[in-house]
């Protein structure tokens, strides 16, 4: 439907709502259009929201600028933006500018203009014709932008070239149309177990809205029942999307989506190029695109008709975005299927405990998988109480595991040994005056990083050379590590297992196609003993895997997070799942000092429903999610008086309502982040009540934040 004269515009930047716009005589408006205005002195891109709220004298308004030849965004897309915005208190305008991209993205795509080699070299030889030279020496062409960032030249240099008859411009045309996945183009054969499994989804589907729950086992073969779904999806003709909560798992992902369709799906994450995504998006702006796979951000995709969501791993923390925006990507895909009509498989085998209950009370169909394929077995997994048979002084792998490593190894087999550090040591310490190395910025100690020589803060990236003396006393030879870290288990694998091939794998260990090339090793069995952070926890599948050591299973316990559990529960499980995937019987080692806590002694006797009734009750009992809400208050400032001055106060104005606890204010878990004081109001209300008006209402009423002071909100803060 045409809009107009005077239309409503979400401009994508910081604002709290549309503007009003005139639109031009001879262009045409709808809900929806993505169009160019102007906003104080720039062009800002923005989006028709609708009829224009306030009624200005039409006179005194500007004209939209620019009106894209591009469809509109769906109806919806703009439904569920304001709905983040409503419930996560961010400005819609911030929200937009999530699901736009660049006018790259909006204008057709252009032929690419590149150069080859024409001629022979000019007469007038300098360094800058030379680099150009050298790097076109492959006789490739190459495209004007990569061409003058490899040779670093101005484009100058290379016209210069053209002129002279050396080199030549030429056009490569745009890349042809992606084509469409096929939806029989080779599909699984797949077990009893997991053809009930797609039935039971598939009677769940009434057509629109739904949620699957497959809730199954690690290596039970959930992807080739949910690339089921995906077939029946795209036989309807809808779109459809596969999350993934790493951007590392992608690649696999796209190798699998290829061998089961015919055609590989579009990528969607941030380590793409701009001119990559651009492409992308317009793709799935015009209904080019059927299939993507990508991060949590592919939520946000301008879909035309989308008929499925997959969160693959649905319970991983990395859904959760932390930035400017914060929402759970896994409730965002059921908010967004809902107002688009389509359906969400949540896959995990370690489910959310939020998406279990829903699972039970049948909110959403829990469909679950109890077997692995093909009959392997689940690792047989053996708590090794620390208090008992630690190693000795100075080593992390106490003798049993070691044992089991040798074991492996004669075997022909490989072992993973698992730690959720990064680094050398988690702390260091001068032995002789006590001074610990900390963060000068947060409140956090510094982790060193042996291989490269630093001390590193996790928190801001602050980075300063190992010292050789003390700092504080001078002394020498007097820092030590305390705890270990991968580099350090590292270091023990190399005395203890001379003669093993091992690897170090962990986010900050390179690129993600260095990571990549090692996971591909991994598989092509080049090394024996793979030590790693919780990167290779998640969904990969290494034939020759039959050992897991966890060197500290305690680790996420140690916090005063009540999800504490839950999330231990969920990385063991994940981990100690990489363990005998291909029939051989894989094994699995945690070692604890606390051998009786609930989650060791599910993990050993294998009783996960009776993990997940435990944490329910717990759950229940204390009001907290699924059976209550939380919100966290951030007040963050450069002076702590200043800062808890602020939180006091918005306390005291804090509106009074039946059932909502307040606690606090307090110093946040990390109190101190990038030279920032941080302080803490924990919100606590019953499951039906409106939380998100409740803190906007506080806000709105209470003490505004003046000068460097802000208070941040994070509806269903996932630590606390
Ligand atoms: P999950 O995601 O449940 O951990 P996967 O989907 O990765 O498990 O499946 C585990 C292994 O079993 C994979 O190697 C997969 O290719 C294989 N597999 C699962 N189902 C089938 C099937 N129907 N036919 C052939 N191979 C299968
Ligand atoms: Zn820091
Ligand atoms: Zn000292």
């Amino acid at each position: 439907m045409t809009l107009g004269p005077v239309v409503a515009v979400m401009v994508a930047v910081a604002v709290d709502g549309p503007y009003s716009y005139r639109v031009p005589e001879g262009k045409e408006v709808e809900r929806g259009s993505i169009v160019v205005v102007p906003l104080g002195p720039r062009p800002t891109l923005g989006v028709v929201w609708g009829e224009p709220k306030d009624n200005f004298a039409h006179n005194r308004l500007k004209d939209i600028e620019h009106v894209f030849d591009v469809p509109a965004l769906s109806e919806e897309l703009l439904k569920t933006i304001d709905w983040v915005a409503r419930y996560t208190l961010a400005q819609p305008g911030m929200v937009l500018r999530g699901a736009l991209r660049s006018r790259e993205a909006l204008d057709p795509p252009r032929p690419l203009i590149a150069y080859k080699r024409a001629g022979p070299e000019p007469e007038r030889m300098t360094d800058a014709r030379a680099r150009v030279l050298s790097v076109m020496e492959d006789g490739f062409p190459w495209a004007k932008p990569a061409l003058i960032g490899a040779a670093g030249v101005s484009t100058a240099v290379v016209e210069g070239l053209v002129k002279s008859g050396c080199l030549q411009q030429v056009e490569i045309p745009a890349p042809p149309p992606v084509l469409p996945p096929e939806p029989d183009f080779a599909p699984a054969k797949l077990s009893e177990a997991q053809q009930a499994a797609l039935d039971q989804i598939r009677a769940h589907d009434k057509g629109g809205f739904s949620v699957a729950l497959l809730d199954g086992i690690t290596g039970s073969g959930k992807t080739e029942v949910f690339f089921e779904s995906v077939a029946d999806m795209l036989r309807t003709g809808k779109q459809v999307a596969i999350i993934l909560p790493e951007i590392a798992l992608t690649h696999t992902f796209l190798d699998r989506f290829e061998k089961r369709f015919g055609q590989r799906a579009a990528e969607w994450h941030s380590e793409m190029t701009p001119v990559q995504r651009a492409r992308v998006w317009r793709g799935v702006l015009t209904g080019e695109v059927r299939a993507v796979i990508g991060a949590r951000s592919a939520l946000f995709l301008p879909f035309r008709e989308l008929g499925l969501l997959v969160l693959d791993e649905e319970h991983d923390g990395a859904f959760k975005q932390a930035d400017r925006v914060n929402y759970h990507g896994r409730d965002m895909a059921v908010v967004r299927a809902s107002m688009a009509g389509a359906r969400v498989i949540l896959s995990s085998a370690t489910p959310a405990v939020e998406s279990r209950n829903n699972g039970e009370t049948g909110r959403y169909a829990h469909v679950r998988l109890e077997s692995r394929f093909a009959d392997a077995a689940l690792p047989d997994i053996t708590a090794l109480d620390m208090r008992a048979e630690g190693p000795e002084k100075g080593q992390w792998i106490a003798p049993r595991l070691a044992r089991a490593v040798f074991d492996a190894l004669d075997r022909g087999e490989q072992a993973l040994l698992f730690l959720n550090r990064r680094g050398y040591a988690p702390l260091t310490l001068c032995r002789s005056c006590g001074h610990q190395y900390q963060c000068p910025d947060c409140s956090t100690w510094l982790v060193e990083h042996r291989f490269r020589g630093v001390l590193m803060c996790h928190h801001c990236g602050h980075e300063e050379r190992a010292p050789e003396v003390c700092g504080s006393c001078g002394a020498s030879d007097s820092l030590v590590a305390v705890g270990p870290g991968i580099e350090r288990l590292a270091e023990e694998v190399a005395e203890r297992f001379p003669g093993a091939r091992p690897v170090v794998l962990s986010s900050d260990m390179g690129s993600m196609r260095q990571i990549r090339d090692r996971f591909a090793e991994i598989a092509r069995g080049e090394y024996d003993i793979i030590i790693g952070t919780q990167l290779v926890a998640k969904g990969h599948h290494f034939e020759k895997l039959s050992l897991v050591g966890v060197i500290d299973a305690d680790l996420g316990l140690a916090h005063g997070d009540p999800r504490a559990a839950e999330k231990t529960f969920q990385i063991l499980t994940q981990v100690t799942g990489r363990a005998g995937r291909e029939s051989r019987s894989g094994k699995a080692f945690l070692q604890t000092y606390h051998p009786d806590h609930p989650v060791m002694k599910a993990m050993v006797s294998g009783d996960r429903e009776g993990f997940y009734a435990h944490e329910l009750a717990v759950r229940r009992q204390g009001g907290l999610p699924p059976f209550g809400r939380l919100a966290a208050l951030i007040v963050s400032g450069n002076e702590h008086a200043e800062t808890m001055a602020l939180a006091k106060a918005l306390m005291a104005a804090a509106p009074l309502a039946e059932g909502v606890k307040r606690f606090g204010p307090a110093d946040a878990p990390v109190a101190m982040v990038r030279g920032r004081h941080r302080v803490r109001i924990l919100v606590q209300s019953p499951k039906e009540f409106d939380l998100s008006g409740y803190v906007r209402f506080w806000l709105e009423t209470g003490p505004p934040a003046k000068g460097n002071l802000r208070v941040q909100v994070d509806i269903d803060p996932m630590s606390f």
